[in-house]
């Protein structure tokens, strides 16, 4: 079986991994009982995690909380800043390509009377900023648009997001979890004011992740207890999985443009491949700035789902990772490509563990899936 989903989750690293089994089985003191030698041991655990995830993102260890992964970190932010600002600044705007770690919790807002606006993309899912330009106003108190798609990899242009909607007065909260360990980026310089990350999917462990949130921002906590994470999560930390997210951190930004490197040059054989064999493909987002290792495909005239004609290369239609729902992908269909279509496309998504090989089979299936679809 080849392995070709790594933006819907990736293999722990067996460093990371062995990192995580030592502090299961030795580094298990509570890191609240601070006058016990192997409560501090599990405090320094947490404190370097702190400091690596921080580094890795561009941040600083004090804007960094710890979560059970961006979904949290994604309804923490909303949850939380809408929570404080709705009375005053009752609008927020999310991108139509989001993912429902954020639209979910925005929808949500609404019950307590917020307005949720969608803002529309173009057909290469890229946000229209002229939209985001109208929706803007001294109402809006959030703006969610997410840097680098999980399902097509488009990248947005964040840093305009942000002058526009601080211009504005809004806030920005920025779904970066696709991004690290692809491309290099730092929080600090895109200027957001929040951003979300999890572990799984830069080889680290499942559970784990992060909000950053920027130094001197009040937000009010989504779970509320004995005030860990400086009374922004409450509960025991979950110290094996976030020393696993801080090395796994740590190493995906050491070896940024290594990792990078490799996914552009499969990518380019993989889609060079498939274009070759059947010219009517279309890649979604093919034409706009995009993230290594994500080619999402379209091909009209199958006359059943491509997914399943690839027995032996574990893929996915783009909304798996996103929703338990068989749904056409909600990004595609944003981006104007019909049901039907939106329901038979494929994404292959790379990781670092893909070899030339991996590519020239996984090509070889999708020709031969496809084919078959269209006899
Ligand atoms: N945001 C994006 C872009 C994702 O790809 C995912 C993963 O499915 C999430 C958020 C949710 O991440 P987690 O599984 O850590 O909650």
């Amino acid at each position: 079986m080849i392995y070709a989903d790594y933006n819907a989750t990736t293999p722990c690293l067996p460093e990371v991994a062995d990192l995580v089994r030592d502090c299961l089985c030795e580094t298990y003191g509570n890191p609240s009982n601070r006058a016990s030698l192997m409560g501090r041991k599990a405090r320094a655990a947490i404190d370097t995690a702190r400091e690596q995830v921080a580094r890795a993102v561009g941040a600083s260890p004090d804007e960094i909380i710890f979560t059970s992964g961006a979904t949290e970190a994604c309804n923490t932010a909303i949850l939380g800043v809408m929570e404080r600002l709705l009375p005053t600044r009752p609008r927020i705007l999310t991108s139509a390509v989001e993912h429902p770690a954020v639209c979910m919790p925005a929808e949500a807002c609404t019950h307590a009377g917020a307005d949720w606006i969608e803002l529309p993309v173009d057909s290469q899912g890229r946000l229209d900023l002229n939209a985001l330009k109208s929706s803007l106003n001294d109402k809006t108190a959030l703006v969610c648009v997410m840097a680098a798609n999980n399902e097509t990899g488009v990248l947005q242009d964040i840093r305009e997001v942000v002058r526009l909607s601080h211009a504005a007065g809004a806030l920005v909260f920025c779904d970066m979890t696709q991004m690290l360990g692809k491309i290099p980026f730092s929080v600090h310089s895109e200027g957001v004011d929040f951003a979300c990350f999890s572990a799984h999917k830069c080889y680290g462990p499942k559970g784990v992740g992060a909000l950053y949130k920027r130094r001197g921002l009040a937000l009010s906590p989504l779970i509320r207890g004995g005030g860990q994470e400086n009374g922004l999560r409450s509960g025991t930390e979950n110290v094996p999985g976030i020393a696993g997210f801080g090395l796994a951190a740590d190493l995906a930004a050491r070896e940024v443009n290594a990792r990078r490197a490799h996914l552009q040059r499969l990518t380019r054989l993989l889609e060079s491949e498939v274009r070759r064999h059947l010219p009517n493909v279309i890649i979604q987002s093919g034409a706009a700035d995009r993230l290594p290792g994500t080619s999402m495909f379209t091909l009209p005239g199958l006359n059943g789902k491509w997914l399943a004609q690839l027995s032996d290369v574990t893929a996915s239609s783009g909304s798996a990772c996103a929703s338990l729902q068989e749904k056409p992908s909600h990004v595609l269909r944003a981006m104007g490509v019909n049901e039907t279509l939106a329901a038979r496309s494929l994404r292959i998504s790379l990781g670092t563990p893909t070899t030339e090989a991996d590519i020239r089979h996984i090509a070889k299936r999708l020709i031969e899936g496809a084919q078959r679809l269209q006899s």
